[in-house]
């Protein structure tokens, strides 16, 4: 499948079945903290990437295969609300299918009246805000140059005041960045003025695109939750793995996910119960030297992460 994948443990999803409506790594942020990646592709132009009828036969013939889906979530490589054939494709999920739909985004461009009228057939959707001034917003997400943190905040102010159904919101800290009590309880009062139906805490658990990038103590998540009124999603014990293709080599279910996130050798050990540990490590070593996966230390762990193929 090209566009859609798992499904995936969520853990503010349940079972999610996701679709990747843009190419890798497309989007208007470059979070210091990305696991995809410093971003390869920094826009802010909205463009029809792909054929939405694609998408489409990709989502109904994986609903034929799972029967246990919770949401079907639009989340991306990238920045998903730069597909220009978004709201198309959700009104099209929806009309063959009671399942809800979930739009995971970074929020900027909430600002754009078509996007936010294209996110009104969803569900739920989750934005991010990391930070309420301009300099910590570009310190931590790098934005396009034409984005402007006020702007952004203004379009999810008018969006909730447009959507009804359910607003999650993410924060995401990193260690002395937006960890401090003055910026979380800053960042509350923003969220208390939008509304939002929920607000999630997470940390960088996988390699960050920023080796520099680091998780905040436990104490200062703490107190950062009790800031925010937040439910954490920080625990870095117990990374999900996605369900992957059973029929597929497990060459191609290693890379199909490390395509998306970097992901712990440990966990790998227990996806192939035929295979043992030295038969996965020869593999891995082997598709590393293929120059397909690379290797990568983050948190006193090993993770794999997969190559970028050379553009043509
Ligand atoms: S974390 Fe999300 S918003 Fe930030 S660069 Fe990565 S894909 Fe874009």
């Amino acid at each position: 499948m090209k566009y859609v994948f798992g499904p995936v443990p969520s853990r503010r999803l349940g079972r999610s079945l996701g679709i990747s409506p843009i190419p890798p790594k497309t989007c208007n942020y470059s979070c210091i903290y990305c696991q995809l990646g410093r971003t390869s592709v920094l826009t802010n132009e909205r463009k029809m990437f792909f054929p939405v009828q694609n998408i489409v036969k990709e989502v109904k013939k994986a609903l034929e295969k799972e029967h246990v889906i919770d949401y079907i979530t639009i989340v991306g490589d990238g920045e998903p609300t730069l597909y220009l054939g978004l709201g198309e494709l959700i009104e099209e999920i929806k009309a063959f299918t009671n399942i809800p739909v979930a739009v995971i985004t970074n929020g900027a461009l909430l600002y754009d009246q078509e996007v936010r009228k294209e996110l009104l057939l969803s569900d739920v959707v989750l934005p991010t805000l990391d930070a309420v001034e301009e300099r910590m917003f570009r310190i931590i997400n790098r934005p396009h140059k034409d984005l402007k943190l006020e702007l952004i905040i203004e379009g999810m102010r008018k969006f909730r005041e447009e959507f009804s159904n359910q607003i999650w919101m993410e924060v995401m800290l990193v260690k002395d960045k937006n960890d401090s009590k003055e910026t979380t309880l800053a960042i509350k009062e923003i969220l208390d003025e939008l509304k939002v139906d929920k607000t999630f805490i997470n940390v960088p658990i996988r390699p960050p695109a920023e080796s520099w990038v680091k998780i905040p103590t436990n104490e200062v998540l703490a107190e950062a939750q009790r800031n925010l009124n937040a439910e954490s999603i920080a625990h870095f014990e117990n990374l999900l793995i996605e369900s992957v293709d059973r029929d597929a080599s497990p060459e191609e279910q290693i890379l199909s996910i490390t395509k998306r996130h970097p992901l712990r050798e440990d966990q790998i050990m227990t996806l192939f119960p035929n295979l043992n540990e030295e038969e996965i490590k020869k593999m891995l070593e082997g598709m590393s030297k293929k120059g397909l996966i690379k290797i990568e230390k983050y948190m006193n762990r090993r993770f794999w992460t997969a190559k970028e193929e050379k553009k043509k």
